[in-house]
């Protein structure tokens, strides 16, 4: 399963009750924070997520709204007593963010470690496989897309008709052959068919792009900035590399995403949620993200056995 959050839902600058756009997203005890503005630290620790956990940031791009917060938040896990390293991610140009931030911090007790991606590139983030794509913003900008893989069921009838002693069930489960006798017994022999994993994909501050349906196809849950609702805005959203509501969500239906989340509110959209109706249009389910919206994303039969994840939010 995967826990996620908004932790800040607002573009440019925060305001009095909506911090900037970021997200964190925990499975297996290990965290992945994207996107790092202003006051991102208020919103970890009010939602109860946690520092200590952090192992990877991802950045989209370097403005402020997206990048302000890191001197603080590294420090933050710094005061958890963090000691593994912290791997930051981002587009061309984190060599230099990184330095500024180091500066702003000052020495840090865990190593950190950057990751400079390019379009196209797949790297590790915790439990999750990222990906990243070019986005079309008026600076460098990444597009993320998190895979969360889903092991094989084990078998265990097979493996005891294969006469595998219970004690190296776990090396098979965990994708090792073992030798059983004068055989060597291979994991597909006692696992089953593939299962589908969870993803999430983020997009905040872009323009759609050609490759976009295709990076976030199926996707459990796309969180897209929505910067601006008013289709009279429409050619200040192409100038500023923004989206309308409409346009995030016409991204998410020809993506085929499960579920789709707006952020990332231009500080003029007092109430988002008035608008949400230009997003219905496109994607009927739509979901305007407001500070602290969560949600849990079950594996398939996980979601079977007990209650589907539902957003919430924390009291
Ligand atoms: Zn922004
Ligand atoms: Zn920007």
């Amino acid at each position: 399963m995967i826990e996620v959050v908004l932790l800040g839902t607002g573009g440019m600058m925060p305001l009095p009750g909506r911090w900037l756009a970021s997200a964190m997203l925990r499975s297996q005890g290990r965290a992945v924070l994207i996107d790092c503005g202003e006051g991102t630290q208020v919103g970890i620790r009010q939602y109860g997520f946690g520092f200590r956990a952090i192992e990877t940031i991802l950045l989209t791009h370097y403005h402020a709204d997206h990048t302000a917060g890191l001197p603080g938040v590294l420090l933050a896990i710094a005061f958890a007593e963090r000691t593994e390293p912290v791997t930051i991610v981002g587009p061309v140009g984190l060599g230099q963010v990184l330095q500024a931030v180091v500066t702003l911090a000052g020495p840090l007790p865990f190593p950190l470690e950057a990751r400079e991606l390019a379009d196209g590139a797949a790297f590790p983030a915790g439990p999750f496989l990222g990906s990243a794509l070019a986005g079309d913003h008026r600076v460098p900008c990444l597009a993320y897309r998190l895979d969360l893989p889903r092991a094989p069921r084990f078998l265990p009838e097979r493996a005891q008709a294969l006469g595998v002693p219970v004690e190296q069930w776990r090396a098979l489960q965990e994708g090792e052959p073992v030798v059983v006798g004068e055989q060597v017994v291979w994991p597909p022999a006692v696992l089953g068919p593939p299962r589908p994993g969870l993803s999430v994909g983020y997009l905040t501050d872009s323009r759609p792009t050609a490759q976009m349906p295709a990076f976030f196809a199926d996707v459990d849950l796309l969180i897209c900035e929505a910067t601006f609702a008013d289709p009279a805005q429409a050619e200040r959203a192409h100038q500023r590399k923004h989206l309308l509501f409409r346009e995030a969500a016409a991204l998410a239906r020809a993506s085929r995403a499960r579920r789709l989340w707006l952020t990332h509110f231009s500080p003029a959209l007092t109430d988002p949620a008035r608008w949400k109706h230009e997003a219905e249009q496109e994607y009927p389910t739509v979901v305007v993200g407001t500070d602290g919206l969560q949600t849990v994303l079950r594996f398939a039969e996980e979601a079977e056995a007990d209650a589907p994840g539902r957003e919430s939010l924390p009291g």
